[in-house]
């Protein structure tokens, strides 16, 4: 699935395009029959916290330009934001904040779209054979909810059971900070810790709990400041519920 390859600046016509089969647009007698997506679908999505894919939707392009490049161009885009929504740029408090903006997300709460940055999280042999669960829990994270680009904060708990193969436990923080750092899902940074995970570590037996807030659903929408999302892949060995009972007894 692909959104990107449209020129396009209107979403729905953007998403209604480039949609595929399984995503808003079907097979009819041999035609590609497009599904409408009006306004209100748009907003419904993201409001559902709908996700599209288990990879970050990326355009081809997508490091094209340099991170000074990105953030000039950002830096002016958002300053015509600022602009539209009838704020003065002469000021002095407000003058500096487009290119305050533009850096913050090449080279902070974004920088996780470029695998340039993506931590080296180097196994090695688990020499000590120490076989056991592993748990590394209550990982601060911050994001940022890709429907509304709005924060993302909450814990994560990753747990594994070595098998031959461990990695530094801040490599294990890292991790999750890089897939954090991107504009996200909760269930889609859920799934990108686990697949990395697994591939380092070269195991099934992982699990990643994500307890998160999302400012979108606290300030605004329902407001509700109360409520917290939760998700969780539990694979191989963690299936069992007798391991994933005491990975709970763990974090609990
Ligand atoms: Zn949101």
């Amino acid at each position: 699935m692909n959104f990107n390859t449209n020129k396009k600046n209107d979403i729905h016509n953007n998403i209604a395009e480039n949609a595929d089969c399984c995503n808003g647009s079907h097979h009819k007698n041999g035609k590609i029959v497009k599904a409408k997506f009006d306004l209100e679908t748009v907003e419904e999505m993201g409001e559902n916290h709908f996700m599209s894919s288990f990879n970050t939707p990326l355009r081809k392009d997508a490091f094209d330009l340099s991170d000074e490049e990105k953030m000039e161009t950002i830096s002016k885009h958002f300053r015509k934001i600022m602009e539209t929504l009838g704020l003065d740029l002469t000021d002095d408090s407000l003058n500096g904040t487009p290119h305050r903006v533009a850096k913050m997300y090449v080279k902070e709460i974004f920088s996780g779209l470029d695998p340039k940055n993506k931590p080296v999280a180097r196994s090695f042999e688990n020499k000590y054979a120490y076989n056991e669960m592993l748990v590394e829990r209550n990982i601060t994270f911050h994001s940022t909810c890709e429907h509304h680009f709005v924060p993302i904060w909450g814990k994560a708990h990753v747990a594994y059971i070595p098998n031959g193969n461990v990695i530094g436990l801040s490599k294990l923080n890292r991790l999750v900070q890089y897939f954090a750092k991107r504009p996200q899902v909760q269930e889609r940074l859920n799934v990108q810790i686990t697949k990395e995970l697994k591939k380092v570590l070269g195991t099934e037996d992982v699990a990643v709990i994500l307890d998160a807030n999302h400012m979108c659903v606290h300030s605004r929408g329902v407001k509700d400041i109360q409520s917290s999302t939760v998700t969780a892949q539990y694979s191989g060995k963690f299936q069992n519920p007798d391991v994933k009972a005491e990975l709970f007894k763990h974090i609990s």
